[in-house]
């Protein structure tokens, strides 16, 4: 066969294969782009696990009219625009390709007003080159990505969907990584035209342990260990931590609250677990699991987002640094609960 060039919607449908596992991964991928576009409130609408519907409007910047059909194209971002910005990552997306991939495999609609816009807009696309259609609509200051009948066009991947229970649990726990990541923001989940999910704003620390009580249990509200560590400003390569750790005995039996948060970013990094894990030492055991909330945050430049395209995964420039500087952290705030025997079996 001769080389030639793929059509876009077939090279957006290759692309999304690596973006769009399932329902959970576009609701990450949209409620992302919202919290990039500084939303406040969120509003997600889950129809039948998400295979039928997933609808979610922010009250963010919007998206200008004569935006909209870039938006839906591949690489194309507001997010980064020189390689000097790929290396130091501010926003949760950058790759420019979440919208066009998604939209390659499902009926989605983008609407959006920006606030110094009179109307709305919507747009989306169609067929193997992607046509953007536009046309006015009513919205308020804000966008919505509704997006309908998801793989109905890759029977491959939907046939691979599970469950309507197992694919909106595997959204609700998305939510619940977005709730603890922006406390400040307003969101709802809906399944089914059901309200299931509401994190009201944790604006104040009272309402911050409510959102910790409704995601964690009220065990871990009240009695994790409050950590708060910030290096002096002119320490440039220095990391900060906060969040909370559970003591020993009122870790949890499942691996459920196990939450690290790099930069803003929910990640699973093998390295910091092993460095919390590590912590606990022979605390805890056997039938229990380290158990925490933990934000760890470091200079831009010293972590690669860009390892990945779902982006849940980074390097550190200096990894065993970080990982000795958790370890510390975790094991100072969890001392009073470790024996001495072991420190000295350690050092
Ligand atoms: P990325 O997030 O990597 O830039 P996306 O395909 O997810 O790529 O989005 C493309 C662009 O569309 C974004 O850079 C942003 O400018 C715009 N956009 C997407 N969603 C929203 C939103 N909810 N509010 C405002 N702008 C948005
Ligand atoms: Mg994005």
């Amino acid at each position: 066969m001769a080389i030639r060039l793929l059509p876009p919607q077939l090279a957006n449908q290759i692309a999304a294969g690596e973006v769009v596992e399932r329902p959970a991964s576009v609701v990450k991928e949209l409620v992302e782009n919202c919290i990039d576009a500084g939303a406040t409130e969120l509003r997600i609408d889950i129809e039948k696990g998400g295979a039928r519907r997933i609808r979610i409007r922010d009250n963010g910047s919007g998206i200008p009219k004569d935006e909209l059909e870039l938006a839906l194209s591949r690489h194309a971002t507001s997010k980064i625009a020189t390689l000097d910005d790929l290396e130091a990552i501010h926003s949760l997306g950058f790759r420019g390709e979440a919208l066009a991939s998604i939209s390659s495999v499902s009926r989605l609609r983008l609407s959006s007003k920006p606030a110094d816009q009179t109307e709305a807009w919507q747009a989306w696309c169609e067929g193997r080159d992607m046509q953007v259609t536009l046309e006015p609509t009513s919205h308020p200051n804000g966008t919505t990505v509704d997006v309908q009948d998801l793989f109905f066009n890759t029977p491959a991947r939907r046939k691979f969907l599970r469950t309507e229970k197992t694919e909106f649990g595997h959204i609700d726990e998305v939510v619940r990584r977005i709730a603890l990541a922006c406390p400040e923001v307003d969101i709802q989940l809906n399944h089914n035209q059901q309200l299931l999910r509401h994190y009201p704003s944790a604006n104040t620390d009272q309402k911050l342990l409510s959102r910790l009580r409704q995601i964690a249990g009220k065990r871990f509200a009240d009695e994790a260990l409050h950590i708060e560590w910030a290096p002096e400003a002119n320490d440039e390569h220095a990391v900060a931590i906060r969040g909370w750790i559970a003591p020993p005995q009122a870790c949890r039996h499942q691996t459920d609250v196990q939450y690290m948060y790099v930069n803003g970013r929910m990640m699973k990094d093998k390295l910091l677990n092993h460095a919390v894990r590590q912590a606990y030492g022979d605390s805890l055991s056997n039938d229990r699991q380290a158990t925490y909330i933990l934000y760890i945050t470091l200079p831009a430049n010293d972590v690669d987002v860009n390892v990945h395209p779902a982006k849940h995964e980074v390097r550190f420039q200096h990894a065993r640094q970080v990982h000795d500087f958790v370890l510390l952290q975790i094991r100072q705030a969890l001392a009073p609960y470790i024996s001495e025997q072991q420190h000295a079996y350690e050092h």
